[in-house]
């Protein structure tokens, strides 16, 4: 049976953020892993459209982006008792940047919602799918509680 010791939890700071920390705490403790948190602040400035209306772009509106991230996941980390340390920002686009970091962070076990902010209507994001046909380890989808109640209707 598989063993995980490092699993990486990806949070887009939905409004089941929280509900997706504490499935993969309980999955931490239930295989005795260390639980990290990622979140990935989209770079804005490898979007098309951002290139085209919006080229004087700031570095102040980057930072800003990344300084409030880092607040509302320090904030979640805290509430639910997870390390700082073990909480991760970065800078790129959420598929090719959460896989960066399963290598260099030794991940064996990455768990995403099925969908994020506003898929409601999709088994499945295209982040999700992403990581899902892409990952070198293996990947816990957690379906999230509005689908449930969708599903049992
Ligand atoms: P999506 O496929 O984009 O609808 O989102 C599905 C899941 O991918 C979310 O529930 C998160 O676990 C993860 N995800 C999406 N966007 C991000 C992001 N910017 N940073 C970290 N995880 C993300």
């Amino acid at each position: 049976m598989a063993d995980f010791k490092r699993i990486l939890l990806a949070v887009d700071f939905s409004e089941d953020s929280e509900f997706l920390i504490k499935r993969s705490l309980e999955l931490a403790n239930k295989y005795d892993a260390r639980l990290f948190l990622v979140h990935m602040v989209v770079d804005l400035r490898g979007h098309l459209l951002e290139r085209i209306f919006m080229s004087s772009l700031s570095d102040d509106v980057e930072e800003q982006m990344i300084d409030s991230a880092k607040k509302q996941l320090r904030e979640l980390a805290e509430r639910l008792g997870i390390a700082q340390t073990d909480c991760l920002i970065e800078v790129g686009s959420p598929k090719t940047g959460i896989l960066k970091i399963v290598k260099e962070h030794d991940i064996d076990l990455i768990v995403v919602g099925n969908h994020g902010v506003g898929g409601t209507d999709i088994l499945l994001g295209s982040t999700a799918y992403t990581i899902l046909h892409k990952s070198p380890v293996d990947v816990f989808v957690i379906r999230l509680p509005q689908d449930r109640i969708a599903a049992e209707m």
